[in-house]
């Protein structure tokens, strides 16, 4: 007789802030995996996020409103669910935004986890739960590179949001014994990535130029420097974190930093030009040998108030715990944006 194969039960997955860029690779690698994934935003009516689009994913995600800033519907979304794993990444993303809109950040980033993590342990407590946090919490920390034990100094009001998520996460986790996992991620990249962060303004304005589309690209600090990885690959982590026995606190990063004028050195190579660094800090400017024209300059009006030199993450714990480790190289991250935005770019001419 045919031995009978058991059905494993579906298990359904409850991503916030599912358009965001994170929350659309997460969608599909749950999918792939056999989940059920159920995901919020807060502008559920009109076309279907773009990045799920983009991922072929759309009609597979089921879509639910939902704004952090707003307590009432929690609770009922959660019990609508019933949720295996929770990803808690909703929020404003953003750190220059967050110096013009600082108390929306707190509302949503900081009491928004609150909200969230409070439904969870009424109404799902055998729920797991992963909160999104940051490397900004570390701000100006004392120690490079950041690890799980490094002092946090946020130096934004992002960061500051972040780092109350953190610790009550921490505290549901410890008070409650929920199973609430705090991933602190560096820098992630993709070309699902806006246009807002600096990684994807550099290729997408060096694409266009190239095509003809635009003359100069115009930067601020080029001296900063940041632990930039591949998004696939951390979202890849926060799934790990869900998978463990015991939920923990998990540094993500590729643990080496590299400066924002790498950056554009690299995509600058990858789309055909051939730079020449000419002036320092607010002074410099960037000519392509190949027309003699200038392309990348620097303007002091793209200075944040408060920026951070070096963010560089130590993911020894990640990879000694989880078995996580990034694939994706620095020079392979930078390849894959630049190619994405050019092809992008002649699909739209
Ligand atoms: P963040 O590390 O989360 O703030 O990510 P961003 O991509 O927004 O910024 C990374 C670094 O790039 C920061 O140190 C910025 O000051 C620097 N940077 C330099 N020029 C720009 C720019 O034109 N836009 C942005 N977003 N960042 C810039």
């Amino acid at each position: 007789m045919a031995k009978r194969l058991a059905r494993r039960p579906v298990r359904r997955a409850l991503i916030t802030g599912v358009a965001g860029q994170d929350g659309a690779y997460l969608a599909r690698l749950l999918l792939r995996r056999g989940y059920e994934v159920w995901g919020t935003t807060r502008l559920p009516r009109g076309p279907a996020p773009w990045r799920l689009e983009a991922l072929g994913i759309a009609g597979r995600v089921r879509l639910l409103p939902l704004d952090l800033a707003d307590a009432g519907r929690i609770e009922a979304l959660v019990d609508e669910v019933r949720p295996h794993e929770v990803y808690n990444l909703a929020g404003l993303s953003q750190v220059s935004r967050s110096f013009a809109e600082p108390v929306e950040t707190g509302n949503v980033d900081a009491l928004g986890v609150s909200r969230l993590l409070e439904a969870v342990r009424r109404r799902a407590p055998e729920a797991r739960y992963y909160q999104a946090s940051s490397s900004e919490m570390y701000g100006r920390a004392g120690e490079i590179p950041q690890r799980e034990s490094t002092a946090f100094h946020p130096v934004s009001p992002y960061g500051v949001a972040k780092l109350y998520a953190h610790w009550i996460t921490v505290t549901y986790r410890d008070a409650y014994g929920l199973h609430a996992s705090s991933g602190i991620l560096f820098n992630h990249e993709s070309p699902l990535r806006g246009p807002e962060f600096v990684t994807r303004k550099i290729t997408d304005g060096l694409a266009r130029i190239r095509l003809g589309l635009a003359e100069t690209l115009e930067l601020g600090n080029l001296t900063a420097r940041r632990d930039w990885g591949y998004a696939e690959d951390h979202v890849l982590g926060m799934w790990m974190m869900l998978q463990q026995e015991r939920a923990d606190d998990y540094v993500l990063a590729t643990g080496r930093a590299h400066s924002v004028r790498d950056f554009v050195d690299l995509a600058a190579g990858a789309l055909g030009f051939d730079l020449a660094w000419e002036g320092e800090g607010t002074a410099a400017r960037a000519l392509d040998r190949r027309s003699g024209r200038t392309v990348v300059q620097v303007s002091p009006r793209l200075y944040r108030p408060l920026d951070i030199d070096e963010v560089r993450g130590d993911p020894g714990k990640a990879r000694r715990q989880l078995g996580w480790q990034a694939e994706v190289k620095f020079e392979t991250l930078v390849e894959i944006l630049a190619q994405a935005d050019l092809r992008r770019l002649k699909q739209a001419a």
